[in-house]
């Protein structure tokens, strides 16, 4: 599994970026106006608790590298975050500049010039801190894996991370949107983990090597496994051509170079992936793109700033209406038929549940249809090992990431269900410390 094995290309004209990087002198600027405060609830909103008043300050008297090295203490994956996080519900959200009627101070392009500097000057990190002799296996190449597989090198332990693809970093190379995350910027971050010595293997756990296998040869093993494929919407002409899901096709416009879009798109589904998906075929050409959703706009699971944003795009969204066929012709898809709903009464999750309403049918012509559902569990594999799962989603405790198998922990989406990239950093880095906490003494050179 090697960044180079496959061509990356990157769609700069289509996909330009979505926040501008910051120049020095505005990089200056922008961190002058930091208040630098103590307990600063910036970094206890941050799930990796990166110190920012720190890094902003380093910015701010011109030592960068210092600013890079104190976001990467706290978050291995710190140039993806920075542009990946949804700040506004994170660190920028908490800032206290608000309070005053003021912009939040601009953490993540602050974060990402602190990295992007960094990383021109050829990344590194420090050697690490030789201490353990243990073996550790990741299972996923995602944020999860990397973030505990960095964290287990620092202190001196073996790691090798398994992941099914022929690129690892899981959906930071794969799926979120090119505009906001190129695959190369993913693929750097994983050159870095690599040169500190952590192990990469593409193997598909479960089929090619077994748990069992594994088990034998590590003391230890991470599941950050994620989530699986987008589920199915189980309606006739789901399997015509012209249909793909969301994870696919953002998947194949990232990597593949292959970018045949329809003139007019249908998107189905409301959540963030929905958006991506939406966002993406705009950029990729089509003259129209609809957004349908179940529920009403204020039922929507995607963050505000995303479903603005693809307003901007000019993807236009439909509410209340299901889909109940894909209609074809010659083998493809020409339309989908909906129905339109109503919402009942809230469910044991407290969502109101969409009910068809007979008679209400229309079919919506169309090229193509991505279904942006919820994505299906993957953990099934570790059932066998007398690992608790619920929901198909792995029980951890949570302060450590244990799961009833004490040879195990496990992090990310696999665990939480689908959250964000700085979420999964946090699982694995804490997940390492426990690790690390739990190696016999004969693991440990002292
Ligand atoms: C379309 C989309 C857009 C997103 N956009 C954003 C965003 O803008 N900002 C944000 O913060 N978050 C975003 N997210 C969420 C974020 O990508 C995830 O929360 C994060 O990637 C989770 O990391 P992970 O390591 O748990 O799992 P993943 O990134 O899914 O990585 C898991 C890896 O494990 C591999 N794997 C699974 N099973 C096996 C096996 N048996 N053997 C070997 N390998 C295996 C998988 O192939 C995959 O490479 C987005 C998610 C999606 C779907
Ligand atoms: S990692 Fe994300 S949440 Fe944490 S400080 Fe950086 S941009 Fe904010």
């Amino acid at each position: 599994m090697n960044a180079t094995a496959l061509p990356i290309p990157e769609n700069l004209e289509r996909f330009p970026e979505l926040h501008r990087a910051l120049d020095a002198q505005a990089a200056i600027a922008e961190a002058n106006r930091c208040l630098f405060c103590f307990d600063a609830p910036c970094t206890a909103a941050c799930p990796t608790h990166i110190e920012v008043p720190r890094f902003i300050k380093k910015i701010a008297t011109g030592n960068l590298r210092g600013a890079a090295k104190t976001i990467l203490d706290a978050n291995v994956l710190g140039l993806s975050c920075s542009r990946v996080c949804p700040v506004d519900v994170l660190c920028e959200g908490t800032c206290v500049m608000s309070r005053y009627n003021k912009k939040p101070v601009e953490i993540g392009r602050l974060q990402r010039y602190a990295m992007d500097h960094y990383y021109a000057g050829g990344a590194r990190i420090s050697e690490a801190r030789a201490r353990g002799s243990g073996r550790v296996a990741c299972i996923g190449g995602g944020p999860a894996s990397l973030a505990c597989a960095a964290e287990l090198r620092r202190n001196g332990y073996a790691v090798t991370v398994f992941d099914n693809r022929p690129l690892p970093g899981g959906l930071n190379t794969y799926g979120v949107a090119e505009y906001k995350l190129r695959p190369s910027d993913s693929l750097r971050e994983i050159e870095m983990i690599r040169g500190m010595g952590v192990e990469f293997r593409q193997a598909a756990v479960g089929a090619e090597i077994s748990l069992e296998e594994m088990e034998r040869e590590f003391d230890f093993i991470f599941a950050g496994v994620g989530l699986g494929a987008i589920e199915r919407l189980g309606i006739p002409g789901e399997d015509l051509g012209g249909v793909i899901d969301a994870l696919r096709f953002i998947a194949r416009y990232k990597t593949s170079g292959d970018l045949a879009v329809g003139r007019r798109v249908i998107v189905i589904g409301g959540g963030n992936t929905a958006i991506d998906a939406a966002n993406a075929a705009r950029r990729l050409g089509a003259e129209e793109v609809h957004v349908f959703y179940r529920r009403g706009e204020l039922e929507m699971p995607a963050f505000d700033s995303e479903y603005d944003h693809s307003k901007v795009e000019g993807v236009r969204f439909h509410w209340l209406a299901q889909p109940v066929e894909i209609v074809g012709r010659d083998g493809r898809a020409v339309a989908v038929k909906f129905a339109m709903t109503r919402l009942g009464e809230p469910d044991a999750t407290g969502r109101r549940w969409p009910e068809a309403i007979a008679g209400s049918e229309f079919e919506q012509p169309c090229e193509m249809v991505i279904p942006a559902l919820g994505q299906s569990r993957v953990t099934e594999i570790l059932r066998s090992r007398g690992i608790e799962l619920k929901g198909g989603l792995i029980v951890v405790e949570r302060a450590s990431g244990r799961t009833s198998n004490p040879k195990y922990y496990a992090g990310g989406d696999c665990v939480n269900g689908g959250r964000e990239v700085v979420d999964a950093v946090a699982d694995g880095k804490r997940a390492a410390r426990a690790i690390i906490a739990s190696m016999k003494p004969e693991a440990m050179r002292g």
